[in-house]
């Protein structure tokens, strides 16, 4: 395997996630394949109809009970090189029960990972008919907002890669294709840069720019279009990239440059905001305030960011009502945008860390329109 398993701090992640079990007073937590199982034992499982699942009682050691199938892959990752005891149940098993039979018969309450199939989750309750269940987003959530400097590496290493596909814009986005050819060109290069999964591609060009969620079409890209392209992807050590670029095919209107122009000073002073004891909701604000007073505030329909680490949407949201105050090391995506129905969009997303005394963006390839072909 990767020389990655060797320094992944499993025992670390396990006693942390144990102790803050304990401290909120629950008596279990049930982790299923997700990025929660990942991130407490680096074991990248995929879910599937046989029960995998990580048990770490509030007292106690935990346990990882796996398909029996499944259990050499289970000992070739991380978790297999720590002392985590590594439990394989046979066809004919009920693993619910083996699950069930680790537990005190004290425990009164379980949390399961807020990603667990809803079929895992009854038939533990069928196994546990006296305990009940909460989520364990309670426990995990406060632990993976604030990132390591090891994530925070592996989230830099995913926006250099992401950095380098948007460089190559000018070599795809051309007119007169679709968006579906230029989304291909891009999904080969988010590979080929480095990545190990494509999560997402969207290229939206001219009215397709205005839904931010397009992803592509066979819509022809004209001569004069605005183009929304937001790609991610994510990297062998599991982190994901996440990043838009709005690029200019030819020379766009006059109207839409003057858009453009706010929402380059609204990202941008919404990433000037990013400092350690500022709310969530305040850099959503510093964004949100540029755009309203150019007039254009019914056009930024979303929030203005995300977290991510393991998955491309975490804790924390840059969102109204949102006062959690931010910390070093939280990561988050800072994504205004502004969409004019039936003509345009524009987004600029840049992925931020909050350091000791401000933030710093993990993405560095240029802000300023690209007007293709260079
Ligand atoms: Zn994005
Ligand atoms: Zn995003």
């Amino acid at each position: 395997m990767s020389t990655r398993t060797s320094y992944f701090p499993v025992d670390q992640r396990l006693e942390q996630v144990r102790e803050a079990t304990a401290r909120v007073g629950i008596g279990a937590l049930l982790v299923s394949p997700s990025s929660d199982l990942r991130y407490l034992t680096g074991y990248a499982a995929v879910p599937l109809e046989r029960l995998t699942c990580l048990v770490v009682p509030a007292e106690g050691k935990p346990r990882l009970v796996v398909p029996r199938l499944e259990q050499p892959a289970a000992e070739a990752s991380p978790a297999g090189g720590s002392g985590l005891d590594i439990i394989g149940w046979d066809e004919t098993d009920d693993p619910y029960a083996v699950v069930a039979s680790l537990l005190s018969p004290r425990v009164e309450t379980v949390a399961v990972d807020n990603h667990m199939w809803a079929e895992k989750v009854l038939r533990l309750q069928e196994a546990m008919p006296n305990v009940t269940q909460l989520l364990a987003g309670e426990v995990l959530g406060p632990m993976r907002i604030v990132k390591s400097g090891e994530e925070v590496a592996a989230l830099r290493e995913a926006g250099a890669a992401i950095d380098r596909v948007h460089a190559r814009m000018g070599e795809w986005l051309v007119a007169g294709r679709t968006e579906r050819a230029v989304g291909a060109d891009i999904e080969a290069a988010i590979l080929a840069e480095g990545h190990e999964r494509v999560d997402f591609v969207i290229v939206g060009s001219g009215p397709n720019g205005a839904s931010p969620h397009h992803e592509v079409s066979d819509r022809v890209i004209a001569d004069g279009d605005a183009v929304v392209v937001d790609i991610g992807g994510t990297m062998p050590s599991g982190y994901c990239s996440d990043c838009t670029r709005t690029y200019a095919v030819g020379r766009p209107p006059a109207e839409f440059g003057e858009c453009y122009a706010v929402l380059r000073d609204a990202q941008e002073a919404a990433c000037a905001a990013v400092r350690p004891g500022v709310t969530a909701e305040s850099v959503d604000a510093a964004a949100r305030n540029i755009i309203a007073d150019a007039g254009y505030g019914d056009y930024f329909i979303h929030r203005t960011g995300h977290g991510i680490g393991l998955d491309t949407h975490e804790l924390p949201y840059l969102v109204a009502g949102n006062d959690l105050a931010l910390e070093p090391g939280m990561v988050f995506s800072v994504e205004p945008g502004i969409y004019l129905p039936g003509k345009h969009g524009a987004r600029i997303e840049d992925i931020v860390v909050v350091t000791e005394d401000g933030g710093e963006r993990l993405n560095e390839v240029g802000r300023d329109l690209v007007l293709l072909p260079e």
